[in-house]
């Protein structure tokens, strides 16, 4: 099985098992394991932050972010299809008692533009607007990464206007290669960023928040309160380590593959990659009712070998990884086509049962 669901999907390497087993621990609450503060400076110096603090999952590092900026009552402002909004079951809300405030972008890019006359006025009627949330690259918009320029912009804005700024970085790493603009350049413009050591760096757990050392120092209050406290986690630190030191650049790998499933999908009956511009290590493309819902084509498709994601009735995903090799990454290619004609011209029938 070629599995494209996700770059989540990875497994630890026998060298990232090494280092893990090797790791040097102590009880990271009470308090620091050294391997873990080890990767705690190390991503803090790669972002340029004073200081960064691990935690189990990216949606507790965005959500820890949004507590220490804002207060019950704030409004915080991002894309409409991003991780926080979309994917974190408005635990902002939830959990923080904050609001969002959406703006739609062009495949999850936004423009300085829509920014404006986005703050609510002092008004004893509405919530306080307190916070910007970017996202990069962007998940449901296949990858894409943020222009630079408008990055900056957005950001300068937000600060002139006493606003704070987050970046969910969770492939922030997919963005540096693909942009050539180092992570510290990118994460200047923020008050706070978190980066995700489990997806195409390919640890098997683990999260970070970088920022200003007084706010991750609040931060490590609320990681506790939101029972994200970990003992010993200097033996899944050192797998987070082990991917920052040796699997950031061979990112590239990822993307030149997503690129040749970005072909495949091109030149496919019945298939239309949407967006049409690959940045990174994710495509997204929409399957013609002709063919079958979205999960239909994915039943179909694993049954051939190849195991992609429906991320909505019509909209299939599929992400490039450290498991895939360049020959793997040929062989779904043509598999895709294949299936895709052969649906589009009857020769086969679509699978009709719901994938688990
Ligand atoms: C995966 C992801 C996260 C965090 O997800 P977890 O599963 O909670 O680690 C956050 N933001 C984006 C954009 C992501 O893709």
């Amino acid at each position: 099985m070629i599995d494209l669901r996700s770059d989540t999907v990875t497994k630890p390497t026998p060298a990232m098992r090494a280092a893990m087993a090797a790791a040097e621990v102590d009880d990271d609450v009470i308090d620091v394991d050294p391997t873990v503060d080890r990767l705690q400076r190390t991503t803090a110096e790669l972002l340029g932050k004073e200081a960064a603090l691990f935690m189990p999952s990216g949606t507790m590092t965005n959500q820890i972010a949004v507590r220490v900026h804002c207060k019950p009552g704030d409004e915080l402002l991002c894309e409409a299809e991003c991780h926080i909004f979309h994917y974190e079951q408005g635990a902002f809300a939830q959990l923080s008692g904050v609001v969002a405030r959406t703006l739609s972008g062009e495949h999850g890019l936004l423009r300085p533009d829509q920014f404006v006359d986005q703050i609510r006025p002092d008004d004893v009627h509405q919530v306080r607007t307190r916070l910007v949330c970017l996202e990069n690259t962007h998940n449901r918009g296949a990858g894409r990464v943020q222009p630079y320029a408008a990055v900056e912009k957005i950001c300068r804005w937000a600060h002139e206007h006493g606003l704070r700024t987050h970046l969910d970085g969770a492939r922030l790493f997919n963005a540096v290669v693909a942009s050539g603009v180092a992570a510290d350049r990118w994460a200047a413009h923020f008050d706070t960023v978190s980066v995700c050591y489990s997806k195409g760096l390919g640890a098997p757990v683990g999260s970070a928040l970088a920022g200003p050392r007084e706010l991750i120092a609040e931060a490590r209050r609320h990681r506790k309160l939101f029972g994200g406290g970990m003992r010993q986690a200097g033996i899944i630190a050192a797998g987070a380590l082990h991917a920052l030191q040796y699997h950031r650049e061979r990112l590239a790998d990822d993307h030149a593959n997503a690129q040749v499933l970005a072909d495949a999908v091109r030149s496919a009956a019945g298939l239309t990659l949407s967006p049409d511009t690959v940045d990174t290590n994710m495509i997204i493309f929409t399957v013609d009712p002709a063919l079958g819902t979205a999960s239909q084509f994915t039943a179909t498709l694993k049954n051939h070998g190849v195991w992609m994601l429906p991320t909505s009735p019509t909209r299939v995903r599929a992400v490039t990884h450290l498991d895939v090799s360049r020959e793997q990454t040929r062989a779904a290619a043509a598999i895709i086509r294949q299936v895709a004609d052969e649906l589009a011209s009857g020769t086969i029938a679509a699978d009709r049962k719901e994938p688990t």
